[in-house]
C-alpha cells in the first residue's frame, strides 16, 4: 500500500516513518510512505498557503489551490480522506476497510480548517473523536498507523485478532513475568497450559471486560 500525507508539517512524520512496525513495514515493501508538503505547491511569491476569512472572523484558512495541485501530483488513484474533527468517527472496522486499498492519501489541515471547496477534492472525511487538535498531522497518522497493522504480513494475524473492537469485544487480560509481583499471582489457569482451558476463560474474561468497562459495544450490531 502506499500511504501519501499532505501537510506543511513534514517533519512531523519523521518519528513515524523511522520507527518500529511502519519502519519494518516499508523495509519489507510491503508500504510506500510519501510526505508531501502541500506548500511547495503555492503559485505564490511568499508561499503563502493560507488567508483571511472571507465574512470576517479571527484566524486563516488553508486556501484550495495548493492542496489541489498537490493531489494532480499524486500519478495513482488513491483514496483522498481529509482529517477533521466534523468527519465520521474513526473505528476498527473503518481501520479494517482502509487496510483493502492500493492508496490512501491523507490531508492534515492546520489554522482554521479548510476553505469548504476542499469537499469537492476528497473521497472520505475523517475524525478521530470529538476534541480539536491544532493539526491534522496526529490524526493522520493515528489513522494510517491503525490501518498499516492490518495489512498482512505487517504484524501476526493473531496479534490483532482477539484485538479491542476486533468481534465488538474488549482484548482479555493478559500477564507476563513474574508470575506473582508485590502479592498480585497470575491466574492459575494460564500457567497450566492447558490450551482449550485458556481459551475458554480469555473468552468469558473478554466479555467480562466488554460488559464492565463497553457494555454499549456489545448492543451493537455492527460496530461502524
Ligand atoms: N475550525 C475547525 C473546526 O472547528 O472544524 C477546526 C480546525 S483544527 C484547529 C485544525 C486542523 O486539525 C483541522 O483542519 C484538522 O485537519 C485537524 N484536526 C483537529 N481536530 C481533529 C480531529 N478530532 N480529528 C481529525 N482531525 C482533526
Amino acid at each position: 500500500m502506499k500511504i501519501n500525507f499532505l501537510t506543511i508539517f513534514p517533519k512531523y512524520y519523521n518519528a513515524f516513518k523511522t520507527e518500529s512496525i511502519v519502519a519494518k513495514a516499508i523495509e519489507k515493501k510491503i508500504i510506500e510512505i510519501n510526505i508531501i508538503d502541500f506548500r511547495n505547491f503555492t503559485l505564490n511569491r511568499q508561499n503563502k498557503v493560507d488567508d483571511e476569512i472571507y465574512g470576517g472572523g479571527s484566524g486563516m484558512l488553508l486556501m484550495i489551490e495548493p492542496i489541489d495541485r498537490a493531489l494532480e501530483s499524486i500519478k495513482e488513484k488513491t483514496k483522498v480522506i481529509l482529517m477533521s474533527p466534523q468527519g465520521k468517527p474513526f473505528t476498527q472496522q473503518k481501520a479494517l476497510e482502509l487496510s483493502k486499498e492500493k492508496s490512501l492519501t491523507f490531508i492534515a489541515g492546520r489554522y482554521e480548517g479548510f476553505d469548504e471547496r476542499i469537499y469537492s477534492l476528497i473521497d472520505e472525511e475523517i475524525s478521530i473523536g470529538d476534541y480539536v487538535l491544532t493539526g491534522g498531522e496526529l490524526p493522520s497518522m493515528v489513522v494510517a498507523d491503525s490501518v498499516i497493522r492490518l495489512i498482512p504480513n505487517v504484524i501476526k494475524k493473531d496479534s490483532y485478532e482477539n484485538d479491542s473492537f476486533q468481534n465488538n469485544l474488549l482484548d482479555y487480560p493478559q500477564y507476563t513475568r513474574p508470575a506473582e509481583y508485590k502479592g498480585m499471582k497470575v491466574p492459575e489457569v494460564l500457567l497450566n497450559g492447558n490450551h482449550k482451558e485458556i481459551e475458554k476463560w480469555r473468552k468469558e474474561k473478554s466479555l467480562e471486560n466488554t460488559k464492565k468497562k463497553r457494555p454499549d459495544l456489545l448492543e451493537r450490531k455492527n460496530y461502524d
